[in-house]
């Protein structure tokens, strides 16, 4: 006797963990991990997965273990390699198994199943099996049964239903409610092509419409078709093609055809034309090829500045992998999975693409899931989630733009993309490329200790210039009068490159609660002396405080620095930068896009359109316009303020401001005429600024890494972050304390470095008051224990009305 884990699809928390049940010996064979079953809980029947057969040591229990009733797969849906990663995820970012296995489900695993049986390939052997019969078969035969109606008509036996299916009396076919494949009934024959002839000529007399029907399919060599299809081309009745199943010699089957998503949407400019690799892409390629021949495997960074000839890199990339029978995964922030580089990948492999995105409807992604699970597609592209995706015979795994803040999963299981994609390719010994044109910290991190190999693209293909880049200083600007939150000289290349009908990109990014304290006059921004991060200012208690350590000072009138008045909180609004540039230039048509634009579905589209189109002349927007956007007539790139996200009180500000001024300058002079760049900043001498405008990147890394390091920061620790959430402030501020604690308690000497609790810089949400703990350690190893024994204390901490959450590999204090 076995048992196994089984995974249910009831979400509510008291049972968000796995259960054993005994297997029967009826269903022992197909009762294998990976694999739906039916599972009396209570006293209902619920859905599961099997996500692990129990030790048989412990079968002196099985007897009091309840039974699985069903086993709904015929072969297990989630493949193994995805179930091991799964129990992986639940060890390394400590969440419940029951979340780290839904990740890796197929969409929809736990909808409604309809099942139903049709004749097989051994129908005519199960004639004579007792039990079974030609009564049964016949009844099959005129139309496809429910699962209810054959185990029915089996007088309840479910081990014949199931004998059958091994045997192929009978066929299973599911149609999902939701999210089953969609089917259509065709036509194909029973008998050999002789036997047809044969059987037409002797028709002739009594039936000359099915004779006819059947002598025109024989001219087609008897290709399987549509029903409807048959009658349609034919011109002969459906009736006729019904005539001919009752006569046994044509049998309808269910082909699953698949609801293609690209369809009728691919803007099929894409030839699939192989353009001739220069040099540096070459030598790219060659070092990616090296490693998918070496034992170990590494990690390859491809460095390449934007415009380069990246994607380029990868579909070759992925052809070599191919070439020697293996698959690829493709991932790429979710902003950039347009239709136009959906198209790039299809116009190179065609149909073996199979895509993965959250617009996609349940049926098309269930679809392009099961293409991929049964090897029908060999590529899959996608979001972050499509780490997941069921590849088998993994030979390459590419993550474009690694650098990006959306490949973090900001929900449980909260994982680091680039460490999932790691661990996916050392399961199958393949290749994991990260490509980017401003690589963060821990890739080059990576590089640098040897652990993974570095290749880069150093210049735009057909040797356009990268966009000239200005640094206006804003302090000046104020003190030669100038009060406007554009400065002279942006002002004046707007003019001017709208004058020449070019088009603008204006930067305005902001966080709605990044209220870092600035003064105007000397750039002085108000600094935790701990942490060296930006302190916050705090309205209810006039206090600046520090997000990461707890540090509070009072506010000050004025500047610290230079005794100047001009201190004040920072944070401008893209409002108040449309109102003044149509104050500006009342003649330009401006578009503006964030939060508040785009909410509406599609409008993120509808507004790039009207920019492409040229139908405005500035484009405004906070920094989702800064990635991917390609517009040929952008002659001009402003900055509105470099420094609310150099400000912005985390780790990472002076990394996402370098990698930010980098992308959003890439959008400059990508046509004809050369692009320029105005950076506006209190900070001009800034080395993140610095290094962006004048690309000089090995001066970026080098002070950043040494920063990193001084501070023991990631990438040369790691922070966990636990947060309590409780409608009482001091409830949950008490929850936080207690953690900090236990954690100082259990964390083995020298492990990690709690830090002091406090609350958490999003103070309050949705009506919870927010606290926070941060722990910095070196190795998960180290500390996976206590965390572990800490998670599970505090569970009960804020209940019923809060929460306590954990994220162990955090990338931003915010
Ligand atoms: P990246 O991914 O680095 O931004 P892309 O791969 O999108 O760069 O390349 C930019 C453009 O240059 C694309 O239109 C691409 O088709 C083209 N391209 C890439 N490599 C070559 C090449 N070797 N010769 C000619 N054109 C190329
Ligand atoms: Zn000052
Ligand atoms: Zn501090």
């Amino acid at each position: 006797m076995i048992a196994v884990e089984v995974l249910t699809e009831l979400r509510v928390q008291a049972v968000d963990r796995t259960f054993t049940y005994r297997v029967p010996e009826s269903l022992k064979s197909w009762a294998l991990p990976g694999a739906r079953v039916l599972v009396p809980f209570g006293r209902r029947s619920v859905m599961g997965i099997i996500v692990e057969r129990t030790d048989p040591q412990l079968a002196e229990s099985l007897a009091e273990l309840k039974p699985i009733r069903d086993v709904l797969d015929t072969e297990p849906v989630v493949p193994g390699d995805l179930l091991e990663l799964a129990a992986w995820l639940s060890e390394r970012y400590l969440c419940t198994r029951s979340a780290a296995f839904r990740t890796v489900l197929p969409p929809g695993a736990f909808g409604k199943v309809n099942r139903y049986y049709e004749p097989g390939p051994g129908a005519a052997e199960a004639a004579h099996i007792a039990g079974v019969g030609g009564g049964v078969m016949g009844r099959l035969a005129r139309r496809p049964l429910s699962r209810e109606q054959l185990l029915a008509a089996l007088g309840g036996d479910l081990g014949t239903l199931r004998t059958g299916l091994a045997r192929g009396w009978w066929v299973e076919r599911t149609e999902g409610q939701v999210v089953g494949p969609k089917t259509v009934r065709v036509a194909v024959p029973v008998l050999d092509k002789k036997s047809l002839q044969e059987a037409a000529e002797r028709m002739r007399g009594r039936a000359p419409r099915q004779a006819e029907l059947l002598t025109w399919w024989l001219s087609r060599d008897l290709d399987p078709l549509p029903v409807g299809e048959m009658a349609r081309l034919s011109g002969v009745s459906r009736e006729a093609v019904s005539g001919l199943v009752k006569r046994g010699l044509v049998q309808l089957e269910s082909r699953a055809i698949r609801r293609d998503p690209g369809s009728g949407r691919d803007p099929g400019w894409d030839t699939g034309e192989r353009p001739e690799l220069n040099e540096d892409q070459r030598r790219a390629l060659a070092a990616i090829v090296t490693q998918m021949e070496a034992p170990d495997h590494r990690p390859v960074l491809l460095y390449g500045v934007t415009g380069s000839g990246k994607t380029e890199v990868y579909l070759r990339a992925m052809e070599e992998a191919l070439r020697r029978g293996r698959r690829a995964i493709v991932l790429v922030p979710e902003i950039a999975l347009t239709p136009q580089t959906v198209a790039r990948f299809r116009g190179r492999f065609g149909e073996q693409v199979a895509v993965l995105h959250s617009r996609l409807s349940p049926g098309e992604r269930h679809d392009e899931w099961m293409r991929l699970r049964r090897g029908e597609a060999a590529v899959a592209v996608g979001a972050r989630s499509a780490i997941f995706a069921p590849v088998d015979h993994l030979g390459l795994v590419v993550m474009d733009e690694e650098h990006e803040v959306s490949y973090k999963q900001e929900e449980s299981p909260r994982y680091v993309t680039r460490e999932v994609a790691w661990k996916r390719a050392a399961q199958h010994g393949a290749v994991l490329v990260l490509g980017s044109a401003t690589p963060s910290l821990e890739a080059i991190h990576l590089v640098e200790r040897g652990r993974a190999v570095s290749t880069s693209l150093k210049e735009r293909v057909g040797g356009r210039p990268l966009p000239q880049c200005v640094v206006v200083d804003m302090r000046r600007e104020l003190r030669e009068g100038n009060r406007s939150m554009f400065s002279r000289r942006l002002e004046r290349e707007m003019a001017e490159r709208l004058d020449r009908g070019e088009q603008a990109v204006i930067l305005m990014n902001r966080r709605g609660y990044s209220t870092f304290v600035l003064c105007r006059a000397c750039g002085h921004v108000m600094r935790c002396p701990h942490c060296d991060i930006s302190l916050t200012y705090h309205r209810s208690g006039e206090d600046l405080r520090c997000h990461y350590c707890g540090y509070t000072t009072p506010y000050a009138e004025t500047c610290p620095n230079c005794g100047s008045p001009y201190i004040r909180y920072f944070g401008t609004g893209t409002q108040r930068v449309e109102e003044e540039l149509r104050h500006l230039f009342p003649t330009a048509e401006i578009v503006r896009m964030d939060v508040d634009t785009t909410r509406r579905k599609g409008a993120h589209e509808e507004l790039l359109g009207r920019f492409a189109r040229g139908e405005a002349n500035i484009l405004l927007g906070t920094q989702m316009i800064a990635k991917g956007l390609d517009f040929p007539n952008v002659g001009l790139v402003g900055v509105i303020s470099a420094d609310t996200s150099l400000h912005v009180p985390d780790f990472r500000a002076a990394e996402r401001t370098y990698q930010l001024l980098v992308q959003v300058a890439g959008r400059a002079g990508r046509g004809d005429t050369p692009g320029i760049t105005v950076i506006q900043t209190y900070n001009p001498d800034h080395y993140a600024i610095r290094a962006a405008a004048d690309q000089q990147p090995r001066v970026f890394y080098l002070r950043e890494l040494a920063g990193r390091r001084a501070g023991d920061y990631p990438p040369f620790s790691e922070l966990a972050v636990w947060r309590t959430g409780h409608p009482e402030a001091d409830r949950a501020a008490r929850a936080a304390g207690s953690i900090e604690r236990r954690l100082k308690e259990v964390l083995p000497p020298g492990a990690g470095r709690v830090l002091r609790a406090g609350p958490a810089p999003l103070g309050r949400l949705r009506g919870l008051y927010r606290h926070q703990v941060v722990v910095k350690y070196r190795q998960w190893s180290d500390v996976a224990e206590a965390f572990r024994e800490v998670w599970r204390e505090s569970a009960g901490l804020c209940d019923p009305e809060g929460s306590v959450s954990v994220d162990v590999a955090a990338q931003m204090l915010l």
